[in-house]
């Protein structure tokens, strides 16, 4: 994949994330086809698909709970890594051989879908949740990770030429000749 997609792929996971309303935290997962350099699927974190409250409303249930960090993982929102994989499964979209990136480390759970889906990479954008134990799982079962920082300066993308020859071509089109 193209270090250029990969750059604007982790701004849209970190975008997408912003979708939750875990009042805990909020996570992003995109589901990328490495060589035509697109996205296959997203998801993100939060409760039944126009179900139920699962993660308790305006208040974390673990939170309430007091219940550590990965463990009784059974209790609180769809992990965003779940969730992806299952809109993937929804809609006929292959995992096998995808990339997926992810705005924190995978939970051992999360870490045996993604490797029994096929997926053989995935992208961790630090700055998000440390901690869980999915990364040794994925790696023991020869899923590379590799781990990116955040965007210093999500300006500099914008001011790149990534986005200039595409905006001016739409300036053009649009102004009255
Ligand atoms: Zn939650
Ligand atoms: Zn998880």
């Amino acid at each position: 994949m193209q270090e250029k997609h990969i750059l604007i792929r982790i701004e849209q996971c970190l975008a997408l994330a912003q979708a939750s309303n875990c009042p805990r935290r909020k996570f992003g997962a995109l589901l990328l086809d490495p060589k035509r350099n697109v996205v296959l699927m997203d998801g993100y974190n939060g409760g039944p698909r126009g179900g139920s409250r699962l993660c308790g409303g305006e208040v974390c249930l673990r939170d309430e709970l007091g219940i550590p960090s990965g463990t009784r993982i059974e209790i609180g929102c769809h992990h965003a890594e779940m969730n992806v994989i299952c809109n993937a499964a929804a809609a006929g979209v292959p995992c096998a051989g995808a990339w997926l990136i992810v705005t924190g480390e995978p939970c051992l759970l999360c870490a045996k879908l993604i490797h029994h889906a096929g997926i053989t990479k995935v992208i961790v954008v630090q700055g998000g949740y440390k901690g869980e134990n999915g990364i040794d799982y994925l790696k023991q079962n020869h899923v590379e990770v590799e781990w990116r920082s955040l965007p210093q300066n999500p300006k500099s993308l914008q001011e790149s030429n990534v986005f200039k020859r595409s905006g001016s071509e739409i300036e053009d089109k649009s102004l009255p000749k």
